[in-house]
């Protein structure tokens, strides 16, 4: 048998991490674990450890790492950021599954040290865009995308010629909240926001999805991926979510990827790729009937695609506030410190305190973040 291909999963204890286990251990040996970080769940992370036998592991703090040598004194156990940023440099492929603006360093890590990066922490190309594609321009790394969207795009754009492209089509479930009347949404609570139709994920991007600043990210993490005009890239509600997303060529033909909703698909396809290999994941079956709808988002509402469109034109670092502004806000909402509709209005306040930056570095982008950071806070505070 050929040599396993070493993964390291960033973020291994959340909702992507757990599934991304899932698929190597069904590998048949294909791939392995290297490293895994985790930012403070000590126990699952010491049953991982106990399970999987990583040669290193990243923490959040030096208290956790304390208690991880105790209880694996042999483990090799590095802390924070620098630690995701040089742990990131080991393996083939780093699994970016860190949720937040914290797993740019993990990006950048295995863009330096020209390793695969299979991408599902969105924030990390949306808060550090520029920052990635110039590191990536001198880089042998490779990023494939794990977010099911874009996941769906790379496999439609094996289909034709870049030249040839016209539209990139996202598909967004719509979230819980779809067909709530502006009323409504002025009272729905943490609860509520957390259920959602046909996705289990983390809190954050559950409420994300809800307030449709997950599809504001992922319009975003498509432009950084795909290096195609905004106005290129569009937005279309399927509440199944069986249809991933669709690229339409010149001619106007649509190419789009299906499959069940089962992120294991999408983490498999970044983890092989080029290659495709079983177990099958989302397997879709038509004994039953199958039936898909599709509707215009309705943006004067779910206002999030809005503030993406405008971060973009705006470019200068306007992306990195959105996202740190967004961070804050739903930190708070998910703390019922602000109401659901406050998010928005977070966001929107913030964004009259931006001011053009430029960033050439780490430090650049950081500082940028923790300022919007403060702004967004203090607006939080003031609510
Ligand atoms: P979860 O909240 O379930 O997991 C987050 C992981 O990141 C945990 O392992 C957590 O560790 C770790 N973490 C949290 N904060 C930090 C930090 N400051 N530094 C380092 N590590 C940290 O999130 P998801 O798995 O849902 O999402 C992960 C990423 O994948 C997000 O960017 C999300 O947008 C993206 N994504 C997720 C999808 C999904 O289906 N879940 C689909 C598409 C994209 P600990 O447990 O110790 O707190
Ligand atoms: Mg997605």
């Amino acid at each position: 048998m050929t040599e396993a291909i070493t993964v390291s999963i960033f973020g291994s204890t959340g909702s992507i991490g757990l599934q991304t286990i899932d698929v190597i251990k069904a590998s048949g040996g294909r791939l392995s674990v290297y490293g895994l970080s985790a930012h403070s769940n000590t126990d699952v992370l010491s049953a991982q450890i106990a399970d999987l036998s990583p040669e290193v592991v990243v923490v959040g703090s030096d208290q956790m790492a304390a208690v991880i040598k105790e209880r694996f004194p042999k483990l090799r156990v590095e802390v924070g950021g620098e630690g995701l940023f040089s742990v990131a440099m080991e393996a083939d492929v780093a699994l970016n599954a860190v949720v937040g603006f914290a797993g740019l360093q993990v990006t950048l890590g295995a863009i330096e040290g020209g390793k695969r990066i299979a991408l599902a922490n969105k924030e990390s190309l949306v808060a550090g865009g520029p920052l990635v594609r110039e590191r990536m321009a001198e880089s042998t790394s490779l990023i494939v995308p794990v977010d099911s969207e874009h996941a769906a795009i790379h496999q439609c754009l094996r289909s034709g010629y870049y030249q040839e492209v016209r539209r990139l089509i996202l598909t967004s479930s719509g979230g819980p909240f779809r067909s709530y009347s502006e009323n409504d949404l002025e009272s729905v609570s943490v609860a509520d926001a957390l259920n959602h139709p046909t996705w289990k994920m983390g809190p954050k991007i559950t409420v994300d999805s809800s307030t449709l600043m997950n599809k504001a990210l992922e319009v975003i993490e498509a432009y950084e991926l795909f290096e195609v005009d905004p106005r290129q890239i569009d937005v279309v509600v399927h509440p199944e979510s069986i249809v991933h997303s669709l690229v339409e060529f010149v001619d106007g033909s649509q190419i789009a990827q299906l499959s069940r909703p089962d992120m294991r698909l999408p983490i498999a396809y970044a983890l092989n790729y080029p290659e495709r290999l079983e177990p099958v994941y989302g397997g879709l079956s038509y004994t039953d009937g199958l039936t898909l709808h599709f509707e215009e988002p309705r943006r004067s509402i779910f206002r999030g695609l809005d503030f993406a469109y405008m971060a973009l034109e705006l470019g200068n670092g306007a992306p990195t506030w959105l996202n740190a502004a967004n961070e804050v806000a739903v930190d708070a909402f998910l703390k019922e410190q602000i109401r659901w509709v406050d998010i928005y209005r977070v966001i929107e306040g913030s964004f009259e305190s931006f001011e053009k930056w430029t960033f050439s570095d780490f430090e650049s982008v950081l500082s940028l973040d923790e300022v919007a950071r403060r702004r967004a806070s203090e607006l939080v505070a003031s609510i």
